[in-house]
């Protein structure tokens, strides 16, 4: 197995435009890369881009970037709603898809045929053994976590999560991937949550366990750890964020694997079942407006 140089990877797949899926697709094409952003879901390409859109938008206006940067980036995004085109002829295929195991097995099983043997894989899991992820793959060695947060364009840190069966080669072309993307790479070992999901994890149901036992209200934890241990947002602002959802499936995945102190909160529970999945949806613990906006 041969992997591409850094210089070498030009096109760029991105599997799922969702809250994580576009922000990848945005710094790809900001780095200069060709990008094909897939999703199954009709539309949700196109959502995608809108998205790439309005914050490049945003760059623009705050004198971050120039205007011909921004078109020049857009124009190398490209949207697809099938698989196959999506996957053909790139040299790195970066997989957003929601956090199910099976799924993400079943998409590198389908990717693993399409693409070059040579392309670098990786999984934005957030917390699934990547090991596992893997076992689909003719190749699994070049299949590399590479945990981007929330929002891509913004946040700087980048997990790279090596596996037993990784190819160095690959670790060390996602840590230059990740630089190049502008981002700060971690390597970490293919343990649960590695290492930012399971210590932010601790922290974010904890705070619902307290919003449930009337200790304060949601507003006010946010403010304690704000203010009183200088985190940028608090823990139940950033599940708004992050999607309740999102946290609820890593919560239940991180019990099994690694007990008790990962149970999720019924207060989580409740609030998925309603529908109420944070700022993608309007409501979590607090209410959005439409253009993103905490109310
Ligand atoms: P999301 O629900 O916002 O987006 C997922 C997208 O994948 C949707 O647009 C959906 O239509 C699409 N999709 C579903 N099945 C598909 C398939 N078979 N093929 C192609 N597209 C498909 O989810 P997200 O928050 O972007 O999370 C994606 C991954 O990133 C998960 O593994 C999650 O754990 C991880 N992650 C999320 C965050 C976060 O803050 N939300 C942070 C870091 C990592």
């Amino acid at each position: 197995m041969t992997l591409p140089t850094l210089d070498e990877i030009r096109t760029v797949a991105v599997i799922g435009a969702g809250t994580m899926g576009h922000g990848i697709a945005h710094v790809a094409a900001q780095m200069g890369a060709r990008v094909h952003l897939y999703d199954s879901m009709r539309g949700a390409a196109r959502a995608g881009v809108a998205k790439i859109t309005r914050n490049l938008d945003k760059g623009v206006e705050l004198g971050k970037l120039q205007a011909a940067e921004r078109d020049a980036a857009l124009a190398r995004i490209t949207e697809f709603d099938e698989l196959t085109p999506a996957c053909k002829g790139v040299d790195c295929v970066i997989e957003a898809v929601p956090e199910h195991l099976e799924l993400k097995r079943e998409i590198f099983g389908s990717v693993d045929a399409i693409v070059s043997p040579h392309a670098l894989l990786a999984t934005n899991t957030s917390s699934l053994p990547v090991g596992e992820i893997a076992t689909s793959l003719r190749h699994p060695g070049r299949l590399i976590g590479m945990h981007f947060f929330n929002p891509v364009h913004l946040m700087k840190l980048v997990e790279i999560v090596r596996h037993g069966r990784s190819n160095p080669a690959a670790v060390a072309l996602a840590v230059a991937l990740a630089e190049k993307l502008g981002k700060t790479p971690i390597v970490v070992a293919d343990s649960p949550g590695f290492a930012s999901s399971r210590l932010g994890l601790v922290l974010g149901l904890e705070a619902m366990r307290m919003v449930e036992q009337g200790v304060a209200s949601a507003a006010d934890i946010d403010t304690a750890m704000k203010l009183g241990y200088g985190h940028p947002m608090g823990p139940l602002e950033l599940t708004d964020l992050v999607g309740l959802d999102v946290r609820l499936g890593i919560a239940e995945y991180l019990e099994s694997a690694l007990g008790a102190a990962f149970a999720p909160p019924e207060l989580l529970r409740k609030k998925v079942e309603a529908g109420k999945l944070g700022k993608k949806t309007g409501e979590g613990f607090y209410r959005w407006s439409a253009d993103g906006k905490k109310l």
